[in-house]
């Protein structure tokens, strides 16, 4: 058994959404910009494990353009959860990394493909 090959695993350009994947990503370290106007998620990729990160426009809770996030919410069915949940709404989170990845589409520019919903709130 060879141990310590530090080799990272290149992961193939796969557009889907790995299970787990979105739990890792709610999980990230967070940063405020703006004035706290928006939420950054960041950390390592679950799927590819490069450096990625989430913008969380979080002003959407706060006035003015809530007709689109809560009709999202509804679409998809927000978990039974009340209380401390009820301003969370559903973000499509997808991997941002600047690594190259085979088989990745020129216009797409970046990631690995992951995507998942994580809940914002
Ligand atoms: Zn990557
Ligand atoms: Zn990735």
């Amino acid at each position: 058994m060879s141990f310590g090959t530090k080799k990272q695993v290149r992961v193939p350009y796969d557009v889907h959404e790995p299970s787990g994947w979105a739990d890792g990503v709610a999980g990230f370290a967070q940063r405020h910009l703006d004035g706290g106007a928006v939420v950054v998620l960041y950390g390592n990729c679950p799927r590819c494990g490069d450096l990625m990160d989430v913008e969380l426009p979080i002003a959407l809770q706060t006035g003015g353009l809530t007709v689109s996030a809560e009709t999202d919410a509804e679409a998809l069915g927000p978990p039974d959860r009340t209380g401390a949940g009820a301003l969370a709404f559903p973000k499509t989170a997808r991997c941002n990394c600047q690594m190259g990845h085979e088989g990745r589409p020129k216009e797409v520019g970046d990631g690995c493909g992951a995507f998942g919903t994580i809940e914002v709130g």
